[in-house]
């Protein structure tokens, strides 16, 4: 067996893996990166960006189709999917090419390809290559799309977000499995280009909403643009001609395709995790330290979505940094508020505390989006804010359901980290007309302000 020694092994060259290279060389060490794919990542190829690029093309159908209500006049809005699909691929393509320059740009003789599996808490196997890490081992693998069993009888008309960006035509109608933010998005977006979707979900929330209230905005407001079938446990058969029929307590629907958004449990199968000897959760993913990624005391870290734990694209960079960072002997990190946007229209926000999480003391204040001049001027006012504050007024969390919702997260994110309380939050300069009034609302609503 060829053996090789460096600083610090990453595995996987997704968006955690290449941020935790980087770190791990900018302290000067001695990095060497496995991967067992193409390189790119899953955000680029078929994640963020595709998903992105499908959305921006479903809302200009929904504006074209809606502009007559501000007497604009239009004509009749059709979709041409091939040229849908042509740009979406082109831009998306671009994406990734950009993260391809970054992983072609590390020198040869630090990157393996390959799957690496673990032979001891201190080395990996590679094929017949042995790499022995003196710091520290980054588990950056990743996550992947799971199908259910009971999707087996279609298997053939099952699609995930791994090919469903390859589709060269748009279905007539398509079921969507999953309603988290994935599956809300992408069900949003394809029923906005005309095709007839539902989604089925066994629970009885959407796009990870913990609140109840904005829960329930959001299912009023989304179920206007496709059907939303909560509380669903649905079997599948192949109807006589084909087709995908789903069925359900109390109801069934017959598509042309069928979308599994049911879960991305982390990719560590075939990792001898067992050879590390680290303690691992009912799951099977290692236990680790939010502010360093460390598992447990050993010199292994795990970033991104391959340690389940606030599966989105900026705690992969920023976890495959710190891993990195703390591998060569830095800092620990300390971890920023939760943070998840499912970009949908209205947005779905939640940042913070979650509601379930709440002191039962908390106060909370609301506002609505019909009572915002902005997202009525724009005619788009459905939805709620939900503000969450301590009793002392220190600002915990938001859930919010709104036209520009993300950018309205970001703000309470950033008001949450530096500290600040409802009342501070209120005294803003908050601009007229914007979304953004809507929380100056929802903290006066907190403090009982209705001046
Ligand atoms: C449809 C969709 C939409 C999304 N939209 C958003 C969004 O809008 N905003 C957001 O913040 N997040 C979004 N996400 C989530 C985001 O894409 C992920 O959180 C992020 O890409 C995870 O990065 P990562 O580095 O952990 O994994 P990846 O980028 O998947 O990298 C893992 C790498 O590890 C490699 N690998 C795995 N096992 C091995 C092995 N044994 N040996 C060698 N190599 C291995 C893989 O080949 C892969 O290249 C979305 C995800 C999906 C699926």
């Amino acid at each position: 067996m060829n053996e090789r020694k460096c600083d610090v092994a990453i595995i996987g060259a997704g968006t955690a893996g290449l941020k935790a290279y980087k770190a791990v060389v900018a302290r000067g060490g001695d990095a060497i990166i496995v991967e067992r794919g193409p390189g790119g990542s899953t955000c680029t190829r078929v994640g963020c960006m595709p998903s992105k690029l499908l959305i921006a093309a479903a809302r200009m159908a929904h504006q074209a189709r809606g502009a007559g209500a501000f007497g604009i006049v239009v004509g009749d809005v059709s979709v041409d999917a091939a040229q849908l699909w042509s740009r979406i691929r082109r831009e998306r393509d671009r994406f990734v090419a950009s993260v391809l320059d970054d992983y072609h740009a590390i020198p040869a003789e630090h990157v393996v390809h390959g799957s690496a599996r673990f032979t001891g808490p201190d080395r990996i196997a590679v094929g017949d290559q042995r790499i022995i890490a003196t710091r520290g081992i980054v588990i950056a693998t990743g996550a992947h799309p799971i199908v259910p069993d009971m999707l087996d009888p279609i298997r053939d008309l099952v699609h995930t977000h791994e090919t469903i960006f390859e589709l060269a035509d748009l279905p007539a109608t398509m079921a969507v499995l999953g309603a988290g933010p994935l599956g809300l998005e992408l069900a949003q977006a394809f029923a906005r280009l005309g095709v007839a979707v539902t989604v089925i979900d066994e629970g009885d929330t959407i796009g990870g909403l913990k609140d109840p209230k904005t829960n329930a905005a959001a299912i009023a407001a989304l179920g206007d643009e496709f059907t939303l079938e909560l509380g669903a446990e649905a079997t599948a058969s192949l109807t006589d001609d084909g087709r995908a029929r789903l069925r359900w307590s109390g109801g069934e629907i017959e598509v042309d395709l069928v979308l599994a958004a049911t879960g991305r449990p982390p990719s560590l199968d075939g990792l001898d995790l067992d050879t590390t000897g680290l303690a691992r959760d009912d799951h099977g993913t290692p236990l680790f330290d939010e502010s360093t990624r460390r598992c447990g005391d050993s010199d292994i870290f795990i970033a991104g979505d391959a340690n389940a734990w606030r599966p989105v694209l900026h705690e992969a960079a920023r976890g495959g940094r710190i891993a990195g960072d703390v591998a060569m002997g830095g800092p620990p990190a300390k971890p920023i508020p939760p943070f998840a946007i499912a970009f949908t229209e209205p947005n779905l926000t939640e940042v913070g505390m979650a509601f379930d999480a709440l002191p039962d003391d908390a106060r909370i204040g609301e506002a609505s989006v019909a009572d915002n001049g902005r997202a009525t001027a724009d005619g788009e006012d459905q939805g709620l804010v939900r503000l969450y504050a301590d009793a002392g007024g220190t600002l915990l969390g938001a859930s919010i359901v709104a036209p520009e919702g993300e950018h309205l997260g970001h703000l309470v994110a950033l008001a949450i980290e530096r500290g600040m309380d409802a009342a501070a939050f209120a005294d803003q300069a908050w601009y007229h007309p914007t979304t953004e009034e809507m929380l100056q609302s929802a903290a006066r609503d907190l403090l009982g302000d209705d001046s």
